[in-house]
């Protein structure tokens, strides 16, 4: 008999990530699918429509990486980002619809458990992960064990009365608002007009354009400044950044986000340990995160 194969679901605003996973972390087979927003009816064919195909002979538990608020003692997601998911047990529906033990956790949760176990982070026994996508997600590893609370590490203030955060957040000067892919969106369209990205922003900053190397010098002074109240806060000396812009931009945020990041840590020999490395799975990470939330609802069950 082969060894167990989970599958994990990385449920995301606007796609469905599915994949079979073995318990090195491997995916194995994938499935990706618009995200059903219309209801929660909709959303929860629409997840079990991508877990179908994959759910052959061996599929041995399911593990879901949500954007949502999770009550621990329950299961319940009380209430998501972008989608329509409020006050359900996913991973019980899913455990009693396709007869497998079940389990969820929070997304970003989810992707730093996976750079912990197989990523970057391997063998750290305290991390921070910082996700710069389109907004700002984070999941902390602390005394050795994913902090499976609920951590908006996005929304840290890193300029007091800064630019408005996104969506429905009322706050000013966050993480999100100044170090996302949307913050470099922003950056290229005041130096060459409506339209410019933030793709375009880290191109030019390769070939060596001095506004774009500023401004991305700028992203990565915030960025610093926030990775500083988080290694202050969590005594973590290892920090993994990763998201679509974390990766892109990376070579032109670091330098300077570290600089700014040691001058901010209290705790003198963090300052000479601190590092910020390149989270390793890349879009991976939450499917695989996943897969692991699934095997340890299998060694639960
Ligand atoms: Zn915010």
């Amino acid at each position: 008999m082969s060894a167990p194969q989970v599958i994990g679901v990385d449920l995301g605003g606007t796609s469905i990530l599915a994949g079979s996973i073995d318990r090195e972390g491997r995916v194995h087979e994938r499935r990706e699918a618009p995200t059903p927003t219309g209801s929660q009816a909709e959303l929860l064919e629409g997840i079990a429509a991508a877990i179908e195909p994959l759910a052959g002979a061996g599929m041995a538990a399911l593990g879901f990486g949500i954007p949502s608020v999770i009550d621990r003692g329950t299961g319940r997601a009380l209430g998501s980002n972008n989608i329509p998911l409020e006050d359900v047990a996913l991973g019980q529906v899913m455990s009693e619809r396709f007869g497998v033990p079940a389990a969820v956790e929070n997304d970003a949760n989810a992707a730093a458990l996976a750079e912990w176990q197989l990523g970057a982070g391997r063998g750290a026994e305290n991390l921070i992960m910082l996700t710069l996508g389109t907004g700002v997600g984070g999941g902390l590893v602390v005394d050795g064990a994913l902090f499976r609370g609920w951590a908006e590490l996005g929304h840290l203030v890193v300029l007091a009365d800064g630019p408005p955060c996104q969506g429905n957040c009322t706050g000013r000067g966050h993480l999100e608002a100044v170090a996302s892919g949307n913050a470099g969106d922003r950056a290229a369209e005041r130096l060459w007009g409506e339209g410019a990205t933030a793709e375009l922003l880290v191109g030019r900053a390769a070939e060596g354009d001095e506004g774009a190397l500023e401004a991305l010098s700028g992203i990565g002074h915030l960025l610093g400044a926030g990775i500083g109240s988080l290694v202050n806060i969590f005594g973590a000396d290892l920090v993994l950044v990763g998201g679509g812009f974390g990766n892109a931009a990376a070579e032109f945020l670091f330098p300077e986000a570290l600089d700014v990041a040691r001058r901010e840590v209290q705790l003198e020999p963090f300052r000479a340990t601190l590092r910020i490395l390149k989270a390793e799975l890349g879009s991976d990470a939450g499917v695989i995160g996943a897969g692991l939330v699934a095997f340890e609802a299998l060694e639960a069950s």
